[in-house]
C-alpha cells in the first residue's frame, strides 16, 4: 500500500518543533518540478512565513579552491560553539545536468555535517539561475521557521549567481587569496562592489606577509568605490580557514554590521527592497517560460525565425508580431 501524503499541517509543525528530516523534504517539496509538490511546498511556506525573517543571512562567494568549503565549514562551527544554529545553502546553476554540485557539498564539510546544530544542503538543481535562486530563497524561510538564526549562502565566483545571492542576503563576504596576480585587474569590478567585506584566506604557512600587502591593495581598491547605502565602510580581514584563525574577527564584524544596520533601519529596509525585487523577479520570469512555453508562440517563433533567415523580414517586425500574439 501507497504510504499516505503528509499533510502541511503535519510538516508545519514539524519544522517548527526544529525537526530537520521534515525541514529537508519539504524543501525537496520547493525544489520539485511536480505540481502537487508545489502546490503543497507553497502552503508550507506561507503557514512557515510568520515565524521566518528573523535570521542573519550571510553569502560567500569566492572561485573554486579559495576555501569556501573550507572556511564555511570553521565559521560554521565557531557559531555553532557560540550557540547559533547555522543552515548552508548553496545556489549553482552549473549543477543542474549531472556534473553534481560542488557547492554546499557535505563531503567537504565533514565537521559541520554531523553538527546537530548545522544543517549543510546542496544547490537545487535547475536549468536556470533565476529558478535555482528561487527555489533558494524559499529553503530559507523554511530555516528560519526550523529555527535556524544564521543562514550562509554559498556560491561560486564565476557568472551572475553572485548577484542573485547578493540579492538574497545582509552580508556579503568575498574570499579571495593573496599572492594570485592580478589583485586588483583580474577582480569583476561589480563583486568587488557588493563585497561588504573581503576576506583573504590562506592567510598560513609563510604566506602571511603576502597576505597582508594584499590587504593593503585590497583596502586601497575598496576605498574608490562610492560609499555605499548602508553607510558601511566594507572591510578587509585576513583568516585562515585551515588553522581556523581569523574566523571569530569575521563573525564579530559581520554582528558589528548587523547590529548597525539595525540601529537605522536598513536592514529592513534592505529586506524590503530583496523582497520587491523577487517579486518582480519571479513575475518576469513566468511571463517569458509561459511565453516560450505556448504552443502557438513556439510555431509562430519557429515560422518568424525562417522568415528572418531568409530576409523576409527584421527582428523588429518579427518580435512585435510574436509579442501581439
Ligand atoms: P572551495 O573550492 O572554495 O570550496 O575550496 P576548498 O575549501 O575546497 O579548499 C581548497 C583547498 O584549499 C583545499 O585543499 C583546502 O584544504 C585548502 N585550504 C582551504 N583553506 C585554507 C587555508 O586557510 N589555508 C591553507 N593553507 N589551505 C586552505
Amino acid at each position: 500500500s501507497r504510504k499516505k501524503k503528509t499533510s502541511t499541517k503535519e510538516f508545519v509543525t514539524e519544522i517548527l518543533a526544529g525537526s530537520i528530516p521534515f525541514l529537508s523534504r519539504a524543501i525537496t517539496l520547493v525544489e520539485s518540478t511536480n505540481t502537487k509538490h508545489q502546490q503543497q511546498a507553497n502552503e508550507i511556506l506561507e503557514a512557515c512565513l510568520p515565524y521566518a525573517n528573523k535570521s542573519v543571512r550571510i553569502g560567500i562567494t569566492g572561485v573554486p579552491g579559495v576555501g569556501k568549503s573550507t572556511f564555511i565549514e570553521s565559521f560554521g562551527k565557531h557559531l555553532t560553539s557560540l550557540g547559533k544554529k547555522v543552515a548552508v545553502l548553496a545556489v549553482d546553476p552549473s549543477s543542474s545536468v549531472n556534473k553534481g554540485s560542488i557547492l554546499g557539498d557535505k563531503t567537504r564539510m565533514e565537521e559541520l555535517v554531523t553538527d546537530k546544530n548545522a544543517f549543510i544542503r546542496p544547490s537545487p538543481s535547475g536549468t536556470s539561475l533565476g529558478g535555482v535562486a528561487q527555489k533558494t530563497r524559499e529553503s530559507i524561510i523554511l530555516c528560519e521557521a526550523a529555527g535556524f538564526d544564521t543562514i550562509v549562502i554559498e556560491t561560486v565566483g564565476v557568472g551572475q549567481s553572485e548577484t542573485a545571492v547578493h540579492s538574497m542576503t545582509d552580508f556579503f563576504l568575498l574570499l579571495k587569496l593573496a599572492g594570485a596576480g592580478d589583485e586588483l585587474q583580474g577582480i569583476k569590478r561589480g563583486i568587488i562592489e557588493m563585497a561588504d567585506a573581503i576576506v583573504i584566506n590562506k592567510a598560513d604557512s609563510g604566506n602571511e606577509k603576502n597576505a597582508k600587502i594584499a590587504k593593503v591593495e585590497f583596502n586601497r581598491a575598496l576605498h574608490l568605490y562610492p560609499p555605499k547605502d548602508s553607510g558601511w565602510q566594507p572591510k578587509v580581514l585576513l583568516a585562515s580557514a585551515l588553522q581556523h584563525k581569523g574566523i571569530d574577527e569575521v563573525y564579530t564584524m559581520i554582528d558589528d554590521y548587523i547590529i548597525a544596520a539595525k540601529n537605522t533601519d536598513y536592514f529592513q529596509y534592505k529586506r524590503n527592497e530583496q523582497n520587491k525585487y523577487w517579486l518582480l523577479e519571479t513575475i518576469n520570469q513566468q511571463l517569458k517560460s509561459n511565453f516560450y512555453n505556448n504552443a502557438a508562440i513556439k510555431e509562430l517563433l519557429s515560422n518568424e525565425l525562417s522568415k528572418l533567415e531568409s530576409g523576409k523580414t527584421t527582428p523588429f517586425a518579427a518580435a512585435n508580431r510574436l509579442l501581439k500574439k
